[in-house]
């Protein structure tokens, strides 16, 4: 079957939805395919946490902010590893974006927006999500997508898997073919491609592959994101950019030894939250880190060169009686009872010695370090210049937790020029071929660090600003604004 589209989409979640809605404004002739057997993608998952600059929402509350201050942070918190001009393009036209999402009845959080949660604040408050995270952003993007659908003026296949681009003797895309899941092959012809096709945590291989080895340890990514994006621009010619960029958060308590497996508590390692009371300890039974270290992104650098991106939480009975919530919601007996039952992740014994074997780290140098520490904390200098010491480990029985470290995002993509034109090796675009969405890796938003919302929002608003301007061959390109 052979069918003609001005764009076609692949992909209908987060960059792909606002793709087609505006694409929608200009031409009935779009086609959307999605893999998977409904629209939305990782917004049916994703904290859909999200960060815009000059926002009307920031001038109601009276924030003042301006893009050049948002890419300043990023360049910042990233150390200047994230693409400057990439990600100033997604902050320069976040707000816009950010504006848009509210107008069609997205709310954010009543006391937003704030400077950050779980990553390293910015400068200024910019970052908001809904109630229902990912979810209140999928909730108002799908009535206006679906009156679209119904209207006939997108085209949307569900089930059906681009598996290869249609490229000319010039190499430009001219279309795409497809898999629909009933076994048969569609070829759509198009005059621009629009890759929104997600990352590829959902493809373990490919995950360690291009993770320094690392295995995707989390089992909280979109099944459909399995790089498939990546692969179709990279055999069009296109180019890849990110590797040296991956990190993970700092640690999670995992439901079971598999990998990858689901989070069963996160715990609150954020010293402006909770000040911690224990001893982060690795593989080899050492301290790493000075456990109050403030800022999130050290913290996250750290556990990088740690075996297994993994650490065990170490700790005693009053600990466990006197201190804050280790995780939110769980109670200390919820935390004793795992323990005593040997559930994965939780040992608890009568001595050092004893907990290290339970929990499979060295003795001797368990007792060492925890001697050690001890020391530190009776004369307040300890060895890591931790400052907040509330007791010592010495009233047993004792307990360690394994906690680890994992991402949930591709650091990996597909290199874009400014009019997120997939470019080859040589910074040629290949014609016809855009991308948005994860499939330019994390790394050219936000480098090696992970900065508020910069995923989420450059997916919807890349998607938007293609669905504006995306134009069959001859486009004229997109353009920074003037901010
Ligand atoms: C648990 C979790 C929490 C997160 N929290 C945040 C956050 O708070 N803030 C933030 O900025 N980022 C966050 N992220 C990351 C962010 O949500 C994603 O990077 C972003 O939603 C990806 O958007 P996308 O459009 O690239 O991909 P998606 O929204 O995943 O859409 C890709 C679509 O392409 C389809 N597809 C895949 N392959 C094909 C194919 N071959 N043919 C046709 N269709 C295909 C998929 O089915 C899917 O519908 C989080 C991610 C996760 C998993």
């Amino acid at each position: 079957m052979s069918q003609d589209w001005d764009v076609i989409i692949i992909g209908a979640g987060t960059a792909g939805l606002p793709a087609a809605i505006f694409a929608a404004e200009r031409s009935d002739r779009i086609l959307v395919l999605d893999a998977a057997p409904e629209i939305g993608g990782t917004l049916h998952l994703s904290s859909g946490q999200m960060s815009g600059a000059g926002t009307r929402l920031q001038k109601e509350k009276g924030y003042e902010d301006s893009p050049a201050q948002h890419i300043e942070d990023i360049m910042r918190i990233s150390k200047n590893t994230a693409d400057r001009e990439i990600a100033g393009l997604a902050v320069d036209n976040a707000a816009e974006t950010l504006d848009w999402i509210e107008s069609i009845n997205f709310r954010p959080l009543p006391e937003h927006p704030v400077k950050g949660q779980a990553h390293e604040p910015y400068s200024v408050n910019r970052y908001v999500w809904g109630e229902s995270k990912g979810k209140a952003i999928l909730a108002v993007l799908r009535p206006l997508f679906e009156k679209l659908v119904k209207s006939g003026k997108v085209t949307l296949k569900l089930n059906t898997r681009a598996s290869e681009l249609v490229q000319n003797s010039n190499g430009a895309i001219t279309g795409v073919i497809a898999q629909s899941r009933s076994g048969s092959t569609e070829t759509h012809m198009a005059g621009a491609v629009l890759i929104a096709a997600g990352g590829y945590v959902a493809n373990g291989a490919m995950y360690k592959e291009l993770s320094g080895g690392h295995p995707a340890y989390g089992d909280h990514s979109y099944p459909y994101c399995i790089g498939d994006g990546l692969k179709l621009g990279l055999d069009a010619g296109g180019t890849a950019w990110g590797h040296k960029n991956y990190l993970t958060s700092f640690g999670c308590v995992m439901q079971s030894y598999d990998v990858p497996s689901k989070v069963r508590w996160r715990q609150i390692h954020w010293p402006e939250r909770r000040m911690p009371w224990e001893i982060y300890v690795n593989a080899h039974g050492k301290r790493f880190i000075r456990e109050d270290e403030p800022s999130v992104d050290v913290r996250e650098h750290t556990i990088q060169d740690q075996p297994g991106l993994r650490h065990w939480i170490v700790f005693d009975s009053e600990t466990l009686r006197e201190a804050p919530a280790l995780f939110a919601d769980v109670s200390a007996s919820d935390i004793q009872s795992a323990a005593e039952k040997g559930e994965p992740m939780f040992y608890v014994a009568g001595s050092i010695a004893a907990l290290a074997e339970k929990a499979g780290l060295p003795a001797t140098t368990l007792e060492e370090t925890v001697n050690s520490y001890n020391i530190g904390q009776a004369s307040e200098k300890d060895s890591f210049g931790r400052e907040i010491m509330p007791r010592p480990i010495t009233d047993g029985p004792f307990y360690a937790i394994r906690s680890q470290a994992m991402s949930v995002s591709s650091t990996v993509g597909l290199k874009v020029n400014t009019n997120l034109e997939v470019v080859r090796g040589d910074g040629s675009p290949v014609i016809g071929l855009y991308a948005a969405g994860e499939s330019l890796g994390q790394g050219a938003m936000m480098g090696s660090s992970f900065c508020g919302g910069m995923l989420v929002t450059p997916a919807l608003t890349f998607g938007k600003m293609l669905g504006q301007r995306l134009l069959p061959i001859g486009d004229p390109g997109l353009s920074r604004s003037d901010n």
